[in-house]
């Protein structure tokens, strides 16, 4: 069986698509179904020097796994083209699609993991919408890269070789291949295909969400739901605290706690598919 120690969460790993089915290597080898969203991953620069210059979202699936031939040493792979997109171009509408091909294939018998293939720009907040919303215990890994695969030392075999939360991982530089971290630390690590884990999330998901995508048609915004306002930090560390630097319960708001803007837009359009009320909001941003 294809488990891994922590199976009950979505990660967004920083590293390679090798290196993120290491994490499913066991005697028997796992199914494993790449579902490839573009971004740079798939990407495809001019010449070899083009490590920044490059076009996302070029390259198909199947090149895309003929292109590491070792993949094959490790799992049974097929993949499916779910878009050919930068990930800036994700809207509402394709994390929804996403996350019900995701759940659909977590309750394929014939399905032991799933591997997201995702452009990094936007990577966390898909890989925390899964997290929130996929009730499922088998792995879901998020993965990207930040140089082509045409580049000279392209980030495909390794991408500093850590395993984070989807819940908390942030991208936090743009130009170089130590791209994702976690104010709280990773989960672990790859070295050399193997994986060594450390902790556990803390916060609910997956299988303890109250959330599931099987049940989710459509995400709303917060103006359509009566306009909440959601108190966040552009700071990238740290977090908000209730009626601290604002009075909170004044204004009726509800606190991001230490979620990025962007993810708190996550979790405000997820929790806005059961209620629209300012307390029962802020519940759910305290637990997830
Ligand atoms: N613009 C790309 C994207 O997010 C960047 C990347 O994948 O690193 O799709």
């Amino acid at each position: 069986m294809f488990r891994s120690p922590f199976p009950r969460f979505i990660a967004a790993l920083a590293l390679s698509l090798s290196a993120a089915l290491a994490l499913a290597q066991t005697a028997a080898k796992p199914r494993v179904v790449i579902l490839a969203t573009g971004g740079t991953i798939a990407g495809a620069g001019a010449t070899a020097a083009n490590s920044a210059t490059y076009q996302a979202a070029k390259v198909p699936v199947d090149k895309l796994i003929a292109g590491v031939p070792e993949l094959t040493d490790v799992a049974h792979l097929r993949g499916e083209q779910v878009f050919k997109i930068s990930s800036y171009s994700f809207t509402n509408e394709k994390l929804v699609q996403l996350a019900k091909r995701v759940s659909a294939l977590t309750k394929d018998s014939d399905v032991d993991g799933v591997v997201v293939t995702h452009g990094t720009d936007t990577l966390e907040e898909t890989a925390f919408f899964l997290n929130l919303v996929v009730h499922s215990d088998k792995p879901v890994v998020v993965v990207g890269s930040m140089r082509p695969g045409t580049a000279m030392s392209a980030d495909g075999m390794a991408m500093n070789d850590e395993i984070h939360a989807g819940r908390d991982v942030a991208k936090r530089v743009n130009i170089k291949t130590n791209a994702f971290g976690s104010q709280w630390g990773p989960l672990g690590m790859v070295v050399e295909g193997q994986t060594y884990w450390f902790r556990n999330p803390a916060k609910r998901h997956t299988m303890g969400s109250e959330f599931d995508i099987d049940s989710i048609d459509k995400l709303r915004g917060l103006r359509s739901q009566g306009l909440q306002v959601v108190r966040s930090s552009r700071v990238g560390d740290g977090f908000v605290l209730r009626n601290s630097e604002q009075p909170d319960d004044k204004y009726d708001w509800v606190v991001a706690h230490d979620l990025n803007p962007q993810k708190a837009k996550i979790l405000a359009a997820v929790a806005l598919t059961k209620s629209s009320d300012s307390k029962e909001l802020q519940r759910v941003f305290w637990q997830y």
